[in-house]
C-alpha cells in the first residue's frame, strides 16, 4: 500500500509513498533493537564525529531540502532555508553532547557511588505537518547522542524531507537501523510505537486531542514520553511600549507558516487605552504581508497544508465574524486563506480560546496589567508568548505570571536549539532542546561499588 503526497502549493501529485502496516513496522523495530548494543557501545567521541558528519552532510543538502519542503509543505523558501540550516545546527549542537554526558561521584561510606546516565534503547518519535524538518531533528538528534536507536513516524501529509535527512544521515555514516524513518498513519505506525514493548519512549508532537490519547497508552507500560502539543498564544502589548515595532511585528508572530505554528501567538491582547491607535498601525502591516508563491525570494507566507485544513480555518470565521480587516491571498490552486484579523473580540469567544492553526488573529482588549495576565492565563495551553513594554519591572512581573513555558519580552523569538524547549499545561510534558535535553532520552543508573577490604 501507499499513499499520494500532494503539494497545497498547486494540489499537485509530487510524490507516492509507503504505507507500512504493523508487520513491517514491528520488524523496523526489531531491526533497531539489534543494533543497539553495536550503537550506544561506540566510543563518545566516535558517536560525536558521525553526528558532526551528519550535520555537514545536511548543510550540503541544505538547498535540496528547502526546496522540497516549499513543494511538500508550502513553506516559504526563506523559512524552508531556516529549517533545514536549524536540522543542521540541532545535530551539530548534539555532537557536542557524547562526550560530556556525564554522570556524578556521590560520596558516601565504605565505598564509592556513581551515577551513569544510560541509553533507553529504541526511541519512537513522532512528527507533525507543520514543521517537519525541525521537530524531526529536535527528536532524532538528541535521541541518537545519548546511544538511543530512532523509529521516527513523519506525519502522512509531510513525509519526504524526514526521508531525505535519513538518507543524508546514512550516507555520513549512522547505521540504517539505527535511524529509521517510517511511513504511514499515525493510527498504525505511531500507534505501534506506543503498544510495542520494545519501544521504550516516546516523544510526541501534535494536537493536544492526539497527545492525551498516546499518554493514555504509554500508561500502560509505563512507557517514558515527551509531549510537545497545541497552543493558543499571547501577544501582550501594554500602552506603554513601543507600538510602531509591536505593530510592524505582530503579523509575522501569528501568520508566518500560515499561522500552523503551535507557537503562534494568536490572541493579541491590548491595553484598551491604546486600542485605537494599535489598530491603526496594526492594519497596513497586515495588508503588505506577501502571501504568494513560497519559492519567491520575498514571499511571507504560502498556503494552508491541505483542503481540510483549509476548511476548518474557515470554520472558526463565518459570516458574521467580527473581521476588522484581511490581507490578500492568491486564487486556487493552493490552499491559500488570507491573513484574517477579528476585532474586538471577547475572551470566551471560540476564536480566543481554541487553535485555529490557520493564519487568524483575535484582538482582545484588556483594561490593565491584572487584566492582562487573568485574560493571557483564561486557556488550557501554555506554550508560548511575547509582552511588549518598557517598563522593565512590568516586563519581569508579567513574565513570571503568565503560565508558559516559552516567553519573549519586546520581540517574538522563535525557538532557540540551545536553550529549554516545552509547554505548561495542556500544551505539553518534558522540555526538548538545551542542556538538558539528553536527560530526557537516558535513565539514570546509581552504583555503590565496595571498598571494604
Ligand atoms: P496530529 O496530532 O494530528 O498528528 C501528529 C502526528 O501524530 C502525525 O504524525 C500523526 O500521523 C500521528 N498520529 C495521529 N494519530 C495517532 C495515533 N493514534 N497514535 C500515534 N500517532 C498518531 O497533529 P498535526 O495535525 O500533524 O499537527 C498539528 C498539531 O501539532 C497542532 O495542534 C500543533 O499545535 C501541534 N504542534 C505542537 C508543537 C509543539 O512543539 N508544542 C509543534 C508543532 C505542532
Amino acid at each position: 500500500m501507499s499513499h499520494d503526497v500532494v503539494s497545497p502549493v498547486d494540489e499537485t501529485v509530487i510524490a507516492s509513498v509507503d504505507e507500512m502496516g504493523e508487520a513491517k513496522v514491528d520488524d523496523a523495530i526489531a531491526r533497531a533493537a539489534r543494533a543497539h548494543g553495536a550503537w550506544a557501545a561506540i566510543a563518545p567521541g566516535d558517536r560525536a564525529r558521525l553526528l558532526a558528519r551528519a550535520a555537514e552532510a545536511v548543510d550540503a543538502a541544505r538547498e535540496e531540502l528547502a526546496h522540497l519542503e516549499v513543494r511538500n509543505a508550502g513553506h516559504t523558501i526563506s523559512n524552508a532555508r531556516f529549517e533545514a540550516g536549524n536540522v543542521r545546527d540541532v545535530l551539530a549542537y548534539f555532537a557536542g553532547s557524547p562526550e560530556r554526558h556525564f554522570g556524578r561521584q556521590i560520596p558516601v561510606a565504605g565505598g564509592i557511588d556513581v551515577t551513569f546516565r544510560e541509553p533507553l534503547g529504541v526511541v519512537g518519535i513522532i512528527v507533525p505537518w507543520n514543521f517537519p524538518m525541525p521537530i524531526a531533528s529536535w527528536g532524532f538528534a538528541p535521541a541518537l547522542a545519548a546511544g538511543n536507536c530512532v523509529v521516527l513516524k513523519p506525519a502522512e501529509l509531510t513525509p519526504l524531507t524526514a526521508m531525505r535527512i535519513a538518507a543524508l544521515c546514512h550516507e555520513a555514516g549512522i547505521p540504517e537501523d539505527v535511524f529509521q524513518v517510517l511511513t504511514g498513519p499515525g493510527s498504525t505506525v505511531g500507534w505501534r510505537f506506543v503498544t510495542h514493548e520494545t519501544v521504550r519512549k516516546i516523544c510526541f508532537t501534535g494536537s493536544t486531542a492526539v497527545g492525551k490519547r498516546i499518554m493514555a497508552g504509554c500508561a500502560d507500560q509505563v512507557k517514558r514520553l515527551t509531549l510537545e502539543l497545541g497552543g493558543k498564544s499571547a501577544n501582550i502589548v501594554f500602552a506603554d511600549a513601543d507600538l510602531e515595532r509591536a505593530a510592524a511585528t505582530a503579523p509575522t508572530s501569528v501568520f508566518d507558516n500560515a499561522g500552523q505554528d503551535c507557537c503562534a501567538r494568536s490572541r493579541l491582547l491590548i491595553e484598551r487605552s491604546a486600542y485605537d491607535r494599535f489598530m491603526e498601525l496594526l492594519e497596513p502591516a497586515v495588508s503588505a504581508f506577501r502571501v504568494k508563491d513560497p519559492s519567491s525570494e520575498d514571499a511571507q507566507m504560502g498556503p494552508l497544508i491541505s483542503a481540510e485544513q483549509r476548511r476548518t480555518v474557515e470554520g472558526f470565521v463565518p459570516e458574521d465574524a467580527p473581521v476588522a480587516f484581511r490581507g490578500r491571498a492568491p486564487d486556487p490552486p493552493g490552499y491559500w486563506y488570507p491573513p484574517t484579523v477579528l476585532a474586538p473580540v471577547q475572551p470566551g469567544d471560540r476564536v480566543a480560546r481554541e487553535e485555529i492553526f490557520g493564519p487568524v488573529l483575535a484582538v482582545i482588549p484588556f483594561e490593565d496589567e491584572a487584566d492582562a495576565i487573568r485574560i493571557a492565563n483564561d486557556t488550557p495551553y501554555g506554550l508560548s508568548g511575547s509582552i511588549w513594554t518598557n517598563d522593565l519591572g512590568r516586563a519581569i512581573r508579567v513574565s513570571r505570571a503568565v503560565e508558559s513555558g516559552t516567553l519573549s519580552v519586546n520581540s517574538h523569538s522563535s525557538v532557540r536549539y540551545w536553550t529549554p524547549f516545552g509547554g505548561f499545561k495542556q500544551s505539553g510534558l518534558g522540555r526538548e532542546l538545551g542542556p538538558d535535553a539528553l536527560e530526557g532520552f537516558s535513565e539514570v543508573k546509581n552504583v555503590f561499588i565496595s571498598t571494604a577490604p
